[in-house]
C-alpha cells in the first residue's frame, strides 16, 4: 500500500498505513495558517480490498460540522468524482472503500486543477469576444489572470466576476467553467444580449497558490483573503491588490463573488443588506436576481441561508460587502455545498462539478433578467 498527496492540491499526512483495515490519515493546515479541511491523495493498494481510511483530526478542522452527513470523492480516472461511504463519530472522519483498480484518487470535492485552469484561460482567450489580461503576480510567482468579455466602452456596464478566493472551494472555478461556457457561446441568445450592453470581468481563480498548495481557505502566507477588501498589500494580499485596483479603473455595476460552503448542503446567496449604502434600489433588484434564479433551477433556495446583516453591520473586509460599498452595486456571495442539494439530493455523485458549471450557466439568466435595471 502507499498514499501520497505529492502533485497538484494534494493534501494529506500519512500517520499510519501499516493494514488496510486501519489507515491514519491527518490534513496538513494550510501554510502559515490554522485552517485546514481540503484533502485530497492517492492510495495505491490490493483490489478488491476493503481499506478504512480515518482522518484523525477532522474534528479540529475549521469546519467540523461540515463532516456530518459529508461524504468524500473518490475517482479512478480523474474526470467522474463519485462518493464513498465515509462516517463521522464527532472525533475521527473515516472513509471506506474497496478498490476495483490499483489505484485511486480521494478528495473534498472534484478538484479543479491548475493545468485545467490554464487550459480554461488559453481556451478563452481563442474567442474573439475576450482579452486576457495579466493582472500581476502572486507570492508564488503564479499569473492573476482576468478575461474580459465583451468590447469595453464607458457607456456598457461592468460585471465583476471573482470565484475561489478560498482555495480549497473548487466547486467555485466549475461554476465559472459553466458561466464562460454560455457566455462565449455565440448562439446563446441572452449572452449576446448582455454583451451588447455589460462587459463581464472574470476571475476564474483568486488564489492559484492556495490551490495549488493544496489550501482550504488561504493564500501562500496563510492570508485568508476574503479579509482582505478594506486594505490588501502587495505584502499579505497581491491577489485581491490587483483585482481590487483594476475593479477601481473599471467600476462595477453588478459583483459575484463564487464560494463553497462546508456546512449547508444547500445553494444560496448571502447579499449586503449590512452596507451603509444599501437602499430599496439594493433590495428590488437582490429580489429579483433570486426569484429568477428560484423559477428557473430547483438547485437555488432562499430558506437556508447565512444571517443577514443588520443596516450598517457588514464586514467591511469581506469583498462583496466591500464592492457594494465601493461602487453602491448590487453584490452577491454565492455559496454551493460541498455535500449535495438537500432538495434535490443525489446519492451516487451529492453536489458535484456538473451541476455546479450548470449553476454557473443559469446563473447568467438571473443576471440577464436584473441587467436593464442595475442603476434605475
Ligand atoms: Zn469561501
Amino acid at each position: 500500500m502507499f498514499i501520497t498527496a505529492n502533485f497538484d492540491s494534494g493534501n494529506i499526512e500519512v500517520i499510519n498505513a501499516e493494514s488496510e483495515d486501519a489507515i491514519e490519515l491527518q490534513i496538513r493546515r494550510d501554510n502559515q495558517s490554522d485552517f485546514y479541511q481540503w484533502f485530497h491523495f492517492k492510495l495505491y493498494g490490493e483490489i478488491g480490498t476493503e481499506h478504512v481510511m480515518h482522518i484523525t483530526n477532522a474534528s479540529t478542522s475549521a469546519y467540523p460540522d461540515g463532516w456530518k452527513d459529508y461524504s468524500a470523492v473518490a475517482s479512478y480516472d480523474r474526470e467522474t468524482w463519485f462518493r464513498v461511504p465515509c462516517e463521522y463519530d464527532g472525533k475521527t472522519f473515516t472513509i471506506r472503500h474497496t478498490l476495483e483498480q490499483e489505484s485511486v484518487y480521494f478528495a473534498y470535492f472534484a478538484p479543479y486543477s491548475y493545468e485545467r485552469h490554464q487550459d480554461l484561460i488559453h481556451w478563452a482567450q481563442q474567442s474573439s469576444l475576450v482579452e486576457h489580461v495579466l493582472l500581476g503576480q502572486t507570492l508564488d510567482g503564479r499569473d492573476m489572470n482576468l478575461l474580459v468579455i465583451g468590447e469595453p466602452d464607458d457607456s456598457k456596464q461592468k460585471i465583476w466576476v471573482t470565484a475561489r478566493q478560498h482555495p480549497g472551494e473548487s466547486m467555485a472555478e466549475w461554476f465559472v467553467e459553466g458561466m464562460l461556457g454560455r457566455l462565449l457561446d455565440d448562439e446563446d441568445g441572452a449572452a449576446r444580449k448582455l454583451l451588447q450592453n455589460n462587459v463581464f470581468y472574470v476571475v476564474p481563480n483568486m488564489n492559484p497558490d492556495g490551490s495549488v498548495r493544496g489550501h482550504l481557505r488561504t493564500n501562500a502566507v496563510g492570508t485568508n483573503l476574503n479579509r482582505e477588501w478594506a486594505a490588501p498589500s502587495l505584502e499579505k494580499s497581491p491577489e485581491v491588490y490587483y483585482v481590487l485596483n483594476a475593479m477601481q479603473e473599471t467600476g462595477v455595476d453588478l459583483y459575484l463573488d463564487i464560494h463553497g460552503d462546508e456546512n449547508l448542503p444547500y445553494n444560496f446567496v448571502a447579499g449586503c443588506e449590512g452596507v451603509p449604502c444599501y437602499d430599496e434600489r439594493h433590495e428590488r433588484l437582490a429580489t429579483q436576481f433570486k426569484e429568477t434564479l428560484l423559477a428557473i433551477t430547483p438547485e437555488f433556495q432562499v430558506e437556508q441561508g447565512y444571517e443577514v446583516d443588520a443596516k450598517g453591520e457588514a464586514n467591511l473586509t469581506v469583498a462583496s460587502n466591500a464592492v457594494a460599498e465601493r461602487f453602491d452595486c448590487l453584490s452577491f456571495t454565492l455559496e454551493m455545498p460541498f455535500k449535495d442539494n438537500a432538495n434535490l439530493p443525489d446519492e451516487d455523485f451529492g453536489w458535484s462539478a456538473n451541476r455546479s458549471a450548470q449553476l454557473g450557466a443559469d446563473v447568467l439568466s438571473a443576471v440577464y433578467a436584473v441587467a436593464n435595471n442595475l442603476r434605475d
